[in-house]
């Protein structure tokens, strides 16, 4: 397997209102974990578009381990994220959690987000594949590439085709870390000659992989260098402010750092620009 073979791979681009995600250029989705307000949003949308961003994040349904942290913004929520995006051209994505919200989030959003704790609920999956937004299928933090993959199946076979995978970190031996960053899932997936990898972009989340600010941009470079399509971190203006995952949240200044190196990095691994 070469590089240029790992690279042409992803054959299934999908269509985020206009970007496109698994062509030559790397798409950029950033945020904040959660929306906090109208003006967080905003302020950071518009820096993160000055920076280069493409998709815009910001969890208003929360998974979060305990009953009593932040849960987010819920519902009120989504139309702070739409006047961000609106405002400043970027598209958005946010996190579904529950199927009865799905119609409710697609109206919103411009790709729905599966979160990792939800990627076997087959309920869920059904629902989001009877629309036709694009959806960005996180992997679980204890899943296969099998189970992952056919997760992405539950979509597909719907009807809905424009699914992008989302490697986010998996439980294993790790002293200090969130998760392990599985980046091994890129070139592998890319390289199954089965049906059951269809082609799918795969982006990556170093965020939520490692769980600490200061390995987000040493891992983003490893993922775009081992073909990642994409990536999705978490930016904040002031990240020990954030109200979830402040820890592993970035400020504009790294964030800026961060898409100029990978600017250099891109025509080495044959990706020429970003979106
Ligand atoms: C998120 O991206 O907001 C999130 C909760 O991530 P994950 O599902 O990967 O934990
Ligand atoms: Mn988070």
């Amino acid at each position: 397997m070469n590089e240029m073979m790992i690279s042409k791979k992803t054959t299934n681009i999908v269509d985020i209102n206009g970007v496109l995600v698994g062509t030559d250029a790397i798409v950029i989705m950033a945020g904040p974990c959660s929306v906090e307000s109208e003006h967080q949003i905003l302020s950071i949308a518009k820096a993160l578009k000055q920076a280069g961003a493409s998709v815009l994040r910001g969890g208003v349904y929360k998974p979060r381990t305990s009953p009593y942290s932040f849960q987010g913004l819920g519902s009120a929520g989504l139309p702070l994220l739409k006047t961000a995006g609106d405002e400043t051209g970027l598209r958005t994505i946010t996190e579904v959690m529950d199927p009865r919200d799905v119609e409710l989030v697609s109206r919103y959003v411009d790709c729905l987000q599966i979160g990792s704790r939800n990627m076997q609920n087959y309920t869920l999956l059904k629902e989001v594949g009877r629309t036709s937004k694009p959806v960005l299928l996180k992997r679980g933090i204890a899943a296969s590439y099998f189970e992952w993959l056919n997760s992405a199946e539950y979509i597909w076979a719907e009807g809905n085709k424009n699914i992008i995978l989302c490697e986010r970190g998996i439980v294993s031996l790790r002293d200090g870390l969130r998760y392990t960053l599985d980046l091994s899932a890129i070139p592998y997936i890319k390289s199954i000659t089965d049906s059951i990898y269809r082609g799918y972009p795969i982006i990556v989340d170093p965020s939520h992989g490692t769980g600490l600010a200061d390995l987000i941009s040493p891992m983003s470079k490893a993922a775009i260098a081992c073909g990642a399509d994409g990536l999705l971190i978490e930016v904040h203006y002031n990240p020990s402010e954030s109200k979830s995952d402040s820890y592993q949240t970035i400020d504009y200044q790294q964030f800026n750092g961060l898409v100029s190196q990978i600017k250099k990095l891109a025509p080495v691994v044959n990706r020429t620009t970003l979106v």
